[in-house]
């Protein structure tokens, strides 16, 4: 993979990254861990191959539909911000 230049900035510089990817598709989530990606050194956007997104797409689709199961599943904290709003401030 080779980005000439950044869509959102126009910088040249990307570094190469394993990051942490959540995909998310109707209120559904897959993370996964270590997905390789070239990242912008000005701004910090992030780009991925094609191919590694629609890995990650696949995977989800099977773990979904049951085909297949997830190496782990974890418990995930969720908030709704208006109610944290109200909380008092200790
Ligand atoms: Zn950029």
């Amino acid at each position: 993979m080779s980005i000439k230049v950044c869509n959102f900035c126009g910088y040249k510089n990307f570094k190469e990254k394993d990051i942490q990817y959540i995909y998310k598709h109707n209120d559904h989530f897959l993370i996964v861990n270590d997905v390789p990606c070239e990242e912008c050194e000005y701004c910090g956007e992030q780009y991925f191959k094609a191919n590694v997104l629609k890995k990650i797409e696949k995977s989800f689709m099977d773990i979904y539909s049951t085909r297949k199961a997830p190496k782990k599943e974890i418990k995930v904290p969720l908030e709704n911000y208006p109610e944290l709003a109200l909380e008092e401030w200790n």
